[in-house]
């Protein structure tokens, strides 16, 4: 359809005032020619861009099509635009007296940056070479010049071009380039720039004579063959290695194509009154409304790029400490300043984003060569977003999508400072679990980083992996590395909860206890007590202490008004994962509506847990039932006091309420000195103990005696839980406040286990309402669905559930029947083959498990309409798996307390991606009662 209109049109003329295309023609004229066409020849901007023309991607797709052909029309189409190009720049290509030199470039709808391949200088041959010493008056910048075309076409289109399989760095181009370096090391130059002219043309000599000799062709002197042979180049660039691995992993389709982009050259290396540079219309890395951008006098783009120079900034604002007493453009050319930042500001306001900028000014004349929406990091894009919005440049929705989720992560917690980064050798690397930066002296074991905290000491825990009894250790470490486990594994989850900087599944080093070192893949050895610094973002670590750089979020105001924008929009819920009131507390500082897991049992881990571990061993080693309710009867004040704190620091919002889930030989010790201690204390022989002990052994824990089954087993469990969910509710709304919980039970696989449950609920309910003299309790019954069989009978749950939330953890873990604890020994495999493209415990596989979650949903929503669905797994933090909940229509998603900014950003993304999707935010329906539109709650509250 879109070929009738447009014909056999396959070029796209730009320069003088006019273009043939413009902005919105991405998919055909690629991004870059889409931008230089708006950039000549929209009304509003009609900037300075030397002429030229883009060939389509269509053309791509034929070349590709047709045993790497053109149409026939494509010929004259280019000879045509070149004339045009020629007319306005007053020169002929492959003239002798005065040529026209032409660029060649890729430019795919999305960038690819450095992926394919460039041609500069098209036109240049040992003829016109003349012409262009006369008209530049200067024979080394001609010659200059030269060798670099042919250092870029023999690379390019000779070598590359015709498939060879350069393996890197043994390339023509390396070749080349080490013929430059010798004449530099022979007479001692330290810049390109110092080589002479008769340097340069014996070098043009050697470099054609090498060209001959390595890739058996002479370097084509002709203007046209060398034009030709670039615009294949590119093509085939298309399909080199690197673009289409590029393309998988940004899972651009091969389809696509790439355009090509042929360009006047202009330069900015004719001497002191040119020059080059890269700006952006706003600081980039503070967002701050400024124009900021570094320049080189007498230099080509590339030369800025290549980072061998440094730049000059191009206004006092640009100065940093490198480049404090440089004379800045606005200075050194005050007019040409002028009118540059007019073209920033234009392009700005036109495009209604940051632009990043590409110039250049030959002999006094200002060219605009590019521009394209500049990248940012997070703190710059929040505040960019925020602004543009006060200013009307943006509306708010727009503003919410300028800022990635993951990006407010850098807002949130201290980060390694990026300049050290960039000047130390990372020594290994890991899973990214827990993000920011930490730094501290490595200790091998959790007693170990607590004694040495307690000496003041800043310490990162190196485990192979930890188990719930290293907690106090993690705590108080900075950071915690392992080198098994995977994205959810115990320290992964732990340390993500607690906002905590954490490596996992580091196979790059190797700890060795005996002597309390690692050694890291590349020899390196790390002693205890060395330091090491983490990059947690990217799973980065580094010997040695490098500077973090810390962030307060409270005080960040960009930040605190995109978060408004995002409530406004977002119609799903966000609730915290907490474990303790001071999780809870962290969560609704962060902007969490209600609670979606109160894991109870980590009540029995860590700082103040030694009389509640206690009691529960105790019950765990009873004998009898009787035994067991007496040493239940203990534990229950501890356990009421957890929850009523917590439900208190909610004040009504909902609190899920997970009923006992591990397995219970997690809370026993195993080693012999504690079992000794335990029997002691307990008073029992050390052999009955450890019977005990034994008989809780399980093979598979994790399929084991867990969840509801302990329920199911020891039913006073569940209902020593339920009484003091009830009496610290009724208690709280005796003394006038405000709390609603939500008992869920874990880990269930058939509406029987629910219906089990229920009975002692409903037991408990009507005597805790007798005992305490109150009319009701307002709470809600629910499930985990964690099996899938759990999701596929989600009709039958939902009779007697009134909320499900996907656990996501055990779903994935039981759906792919990958060990969530033991996926790092393989998951790099898998990722690096390409065999699984994510981490299904970090990002929900939307196909397999993502199925089972809309199905779910879909059958309990049968059963129940109006029945709650939410999702407490680790991927209701995963901006993408949050955007995956909006569209299968739950209510709301629950994360760790410092995932909750990014669950609610991700939220309002989707809402206005989806606005199809209606949903109702249940979050924050609790209240005692309050806005109630549940009418399963409804019924609840008038039963009773
Ligand atoms: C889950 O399985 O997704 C979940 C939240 O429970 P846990 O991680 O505690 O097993
Ligand atoms: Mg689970």
């Amino acid at each position: 359809m879109e070929k009738t209109i447009r014909g056999n049109k396959y070029i796209y003329f730009f320069g003088g005032g006019n273009a043939d295309g413009h902005e919105s023609m991405k998919n055909l004229l690629g991004g870059k020619g889409a931008n230089l066409a708006e950039m000549a020849g929209h009304p509003k901007l009609k900037l300075p861009v030397p002429p030229g023309f883009t060939i389509t991607t269509e053309v791509c797709t034929y070349y590709y099509d047709h045993k790497k052909t053109y149409p026939n029309e494509l010929r004259s189409q280019v000879g045509e635009a070149l004339e045009k190009t020629e007319k306005l720049m007053g020169k002929k290509f492959g003239d002798e007296k005065d040529p026209l030199l032409l660029s060649v470039r890729s430019g795919a709808r999305r960038s690819m940056p450095g992926m394919m391949e460039t041609v500069l200088n098209i036109g240049l041959s040992e003829k016109t070479i003349k012409g262009l010493i006369a008209q530049s008056n200067d024979e080394r910048f001609a010659y200059d010049a030269y060798r670099r075309l042919i250092m870029m076409y023999a690379d390019v289109v000779m070598e590359k071009g015709n498939g060879a399989d350069v393996r890197h760095g043994k390339g023509i181009r390396k070749m080349l380039d080490e013929k430059l370096e010798n004449i530099k090391e022979k007479q001692g130059y330290i810049s390109d720039t110092q080589l002479t002219v008769d340097e340069l043309k014996t070098l043009v000599r050697t470099y054609k004579k090498t060209v001959k000799k390595v890739l058996g062709k002479e370097f084509p002197d002709d203007p046209w063959e060398q034009l030709w042979g670039g615009i294949g180049a590119v093509f085939s660039s298309w399909n080199g290695k690197r673009a289409v691995e590029y393309r998988r992993i940004e899972k651009i389709p091969d389809e696509w194509g790439t355009a090509v982009n042929v360009q006047a050259m202009v330069f900015g290396n004719m001497g002191n009154d040119s020059c080059t540079g890269v700006a952006f219309t706003r600081n980039p890395g503070t967002g701050e409304n400024k124009f900021y951008g570094e320049y080189l006098v007498n230099a080509q783009g590339e030369d800025v790029v290549a980072g061998i120079r440094t730049p000059a900034p191009v206004n006092e604002y640009s100065k940093n400490a490198q480049s404090e007493n440089f004379t800045t453009l606005e200075k050194m050319m005050p007019k040409l300043y002028k009118e540059l930042d007019g073209y920033q500001n234009k392009l700005e306001l036109h495009y209604k984003d940051m632009q990043d900028i590409e110039f250049t000014i030959e002999k006094g004349k200002l060219y605009m060569l590019q521009c394209r929406v500049g990248k940012r990091n997070g703190i710059a894009a929040v505040r960019m977003a925020t602004e543009m919005y006060a200013e009307k440049l943006i509306d708010a929705k727009t503003a919410i999508m300028r800022v990635a989720p993951n990006q407010l992560v850098e807002l949130l917690l201290p980060m390694l400072d990026p300049k050290a980064e960039q000047t130390n050798t990372v020594i290994a690397k890991g899973l990214p679990a827990g993000p920011g930066g930490a730094k501290g002296r490595v200790v091998f074991s959790s007693d170990d980083a607590v004694e040495w905290e307690q000496r003041g000491e800043k310490v990162i825990l190196v485990r192979e992996e930890t188990s719930p009894e290293d907690v106090d250790g993690m705590h108080k470490s900075q950071a915690i590395l392992t080198t098994k486990g995977g994205m959810t594994s115990h320290a992964a989850l732990v340390a993500r909860g607690w906002g905590k900087c954490c490596i996992v599944g580091c196979g790059d080093i190797e700890i060795h206890h005996e002597n309390k070192t690692f050694k890291a893949k590349n020899g390196e050895v790390i002693k205890e007590g060395d330091w090491i610094t983490l990059n947690g973002t990217r799973g980065l670590v580094y010997e040695g202490s490098l500077p973090l750089v810390d962030i307060d979020i409270e005080k960040n105001k960009s930040y605190n008004e995109l978060m408004k924008l995002v409530d406004k929009i977002k119609v799903m819920g966000v609730r915290a994962n907490a474990e303790t009131p001071g999780d809870a507390a962290q969560g609704v500082k962060f902007g969490a509506e209600g609670i979606g897991l109160f894991r109870t049992e980590h009540m029995f881990y860590g700082e103040g847990s030694e009389q509640p571990l206690f009691l529960l061993r105790k019950m765990i080693v009873s004998k009898t039932e009787a035994e067991r309710r007496e040493a239940l009867n203990e534990l229950y004040i501890y356990v009421k006091k957890d929850i009523k704190d917590t439900l208190l620091v909610m004040n009504g919002h909902p609190v899920t309420i997970r009923l006992l889930d591990p397995p219970l030989h997690e809370f026993v010790p195993h080693d012999k000195e504690k079992l000794h201690q335990l029997s002691e204390e307990l008073g029992i022989r050390v052999s009955v103990l450890k019977r005990r002990v034994l008989a809780l052994h399980e093979n598979n824990p994790m399929l084991g005696h867990r969840g509801v089954r302990l329920g199911v087993s020891y039913p006073e469990i569940t209902e020593m839980q339920v009484r003091a969910i009830f009496e610290a509710t009724a208690e709280i709304i005796k003394s006038g406040k405000k709390a609603f919980p939500e008992i869920m039970v874990p880990v269930t696989c058939t509406v029987n286990e629910l219906s089990h449950q229920k009975k002692i609920v409903d037991r408990v309910y009507e005597e805790v309402c007798e005992a305490e003299g109150v009319k009701n309790i307002p709470y809600l019954y629910g499930t985990m669905i964690e099996i899938p069989r759990a999701a596929l009978k989600a009709g039958h749950m939902a009779e007697v559930a009134d909320f499900f939330s996907f656990g996501t953890n055990d779903l994935t873990q039981m759906s792919f029947g990958f060990s969530r604890d033991d996926i790092g020994g393989f998951l790099p495999n898998y990722l690096d083959q390409k065999i699984l493209y994510d981490d299904p415990f970090q990002t929900i596989d939307q196909e397999g498990v993502g199925e089972l979650i809309r199905i779910g949903t879909e059958r309990g929503r049968k059963t129940k309409p109006n029945l709650k669905v939410g999702i407490c797994g680790e991927h209701g933090g995963d901006a993408e798996s949050v955007k995956f909940c909006h569209r299968i229509g739950m209510n709301y998603v629950s994360c760790s307390p410092f995932r909750v900014p990014i669950a609610r950003l991700a939220a309002a993304q989707a809402a206005v991606q989806y606005p199809e999707i209606k949903i109702e935010n249940y979050a924050t329906q609790g209240n005692n009662g309050h806005g109630i539109k549940n009418p399963v709650q409804k019924r609840r509250l008038e039963s009773v």
